[in-house]
């Protein structure tokens, strides 16, 4: 299969807000999430946005996501603002990304920069670059201490545990906080979760602060057009609180974060669009999107909307630049994230 990359900069018009795969998420928060791509190395079997796997990626130019994060600060305000890198793909193969994070430190405000990745990528050159350009905190996905269970569920027979432990040491000894967020899949890793408490608790012994090592369960979600683990069933919140409360009490360690952990607060939203499920809107098509059915269309300079097609057509791009009539299926006004649906 043929993979295309569309690279969004100013002059491809394609809107940084408002479609969930790429460009620049505001949840009425000090946080503004960037997903600078939708490019991975890896194609896990749980993923719930399918990344790895896209027949069309995105790759936002880094002028065009500073421009639109100047504007955000200057709304938002210029005070503990934490810039957040959580792309359905992973961080690392962003091609500018250290000249970006050197960019976003010359912005008054922002004091946290943090992200999320797979941490294959690692090594020491590239640690020694995350701390010169004094990256804050390190989010790494990290299921299993176990080298089958964790090729298993990566569905990658080259992921060296080994080594990505050893690359958490060197950063444990940088500047960077780390924090492992592992997912539970439950019936799967349940042990392994344990395992990896265990380990977290080691190296706080070993004189790590709590700051400096966390640990960040996260529950096991689906979605429609994720990819899921067979025969693994997600529980419900309750099921999964529950369960971390036995944990916090049988190790004697805090596992339920909350925004008050990460000194997240509400802050003006920056732009909002008043849509409600099923109404109908007229736009254009801007661009094709991650798969044959996907689009993504242009309500205006700031807000894109994906547009799903009820069956795929033969020449995809013949409909770009078209004026049509949606109706909106999704509207999350948490975050401002549209999906609407067109029917040939
Ligand atoms: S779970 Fe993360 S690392 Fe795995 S395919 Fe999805 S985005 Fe990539």
């Amino acid at each position: 299969m043929v993979n295309d990359i569309i690279y969004v900069d100013e002059k491809s018009e394609i809107p940084l807000y408002g479609v969930d795969f790429f460009g620049v998420i505001d949840r009425g928060t000090n946080i503004i999430e960037l997903k600078p791509l939708t490019l991975c190395n890896l194609k896990c079997k749980y993923c719930f946005v399918s990344a790895g796997d896209y027949e069309t990626n995105f790759i936002v130019d880094p002028n065009y996501l500073l421009k639109k994060i100047r504007d955000i600060i200057e709304i938002k305000g210029h005070y503990k603002i934490e810039i957040h890198f959580a792309p359905y793909g992973e961080i690392l193969l962003y091609p500018k990304f250290f000249d970006l994070i050197e960019e976003l430190w010359k912005i008054d405000g922002i004091e946290i920069i943090s992200i999320q990745t797979n941490g294959l990528l690692l090594n020491e050159e590239i640690i020694k670059k995350l701390e010169k350009t004094k990256i804050t905190r390190i989010n790494i996905s990290l299921n299993s201490l176990n080298q089958e269970k964790a090729n298993f569920l990566c569905d990658c027979k080259n992921y060296d545990i080994n080594n990505l432990m050893n690359n958490i040491s060197l950063l444990l000894n940088t500047k960077i906080d780390v924090l492992i967020a592992p997912v539970w899949f439950p019936g799967e890793n349940d042990k392994d979760i344990e395992e990896i408490i265990k380990y977290v608790l080691l190296l706080r012994k070993k004189g790590y602060s709590e700051k400096k090592i966390q640990i960040g369960i996260q529950k096991y979600l689906i979605y429609k057009t994720g990819r899921r683990l067979k025969k693994i069933r997600p529980k419900s919140w309750g099921y999964f609180y529950n369960q971390l409360s036995s944990l916090e009490k049988k190790y004697n360690i805090k596992l339920k974060l909350g925004p008050l952990d990460f000194g997240i607060h509400k802050r003006k939203t920056v732009a909002s669009l008043n849509f409600k499920k099923n109404d109908q809107i007229k736009l254009k098509l801007i661009s094709q999107g991650r798969w044959k059915k996907e689009y993504i269309g242009k309500l205006n300079d700031n807000f894109g909307i994906k547009v799903l097609l009820n069956k795929p057509i033969s020449y995809p791009k013949e409909l770009i630049g078209k004026e049509i009539r949606v109706k909106i299926i999704k509207a999350n006004y948490k975050d401002n994230i549209l999906t609407a649906s067109f029917s040939i």
